[in-house]
């Protein structure tokens, strides 16, 4: 896509810190990252989201994360690593163009706010509900 950010990044028109890249995928620093070593990982296909990429990016992406986290481990020796994906501006996803954070957790850092909601027990009826929903949605 021409005025995606990202796109221009997979074809070198704005510079990035390149960690990785393959046939389909490409991976580099996060520019305002959360703590060293924060990398995405992009489809070099453009896909907006979770809705829209192929299987085959989507296990691209997941076989690359694999390979670069533990290239994080052995260079960063972090004490966890999240793996963060945003879909739809309702979710917070700034660039659509569907990317997978990996977020290195390092000795000391503030603790990631989606990794600490409180827990709440559910009302078990609504929870089997919605589970029924989405069960017969399945296609
Ligand atoms: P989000 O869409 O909220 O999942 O996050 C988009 C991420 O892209 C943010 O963490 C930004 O810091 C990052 N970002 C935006 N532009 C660039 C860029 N040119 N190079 C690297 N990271 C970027
Ligand atoms: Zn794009």
């Amino acid at each position: 896509m021409d005025d995606c950010i990202f796109c221009k990044i997979v074809k070198g028109e704005i510079p990035s810190f390149k960690v990785y890249e393959d046939e389909k995928v490409f991976a580099f620093e996060d520019i305002n990252p959360i703590s060293p070593g924060h990398t995405l990982i992009i489809p070099k296909r453009h896909a907006q989201d979770l809705w829209e990429i192929s299987g085959d990016d989507l296990t691209a992406i997941h076989l690359a994360s694999k390979k670069i986290i533990k290239a994080i481990q052995d260079a960063l020796q972090p004490s966890g690593v999240a793996c963060v994906q945003l879909n739809g501006p309702g979710a917070n996803q700034v660039v659509l163009h569907y990317h997978l954070h990996l977020v290195p957790r390092l000795a000391g850092d503030p603790e990631l706010p989606v990794a600490t909601w409180e827990l709440k027990e559910g009302d078990m009826e609504a929870v089997r509900e919605t589970a029924d929903k989405i069960a017969a949605a399945i296609k």
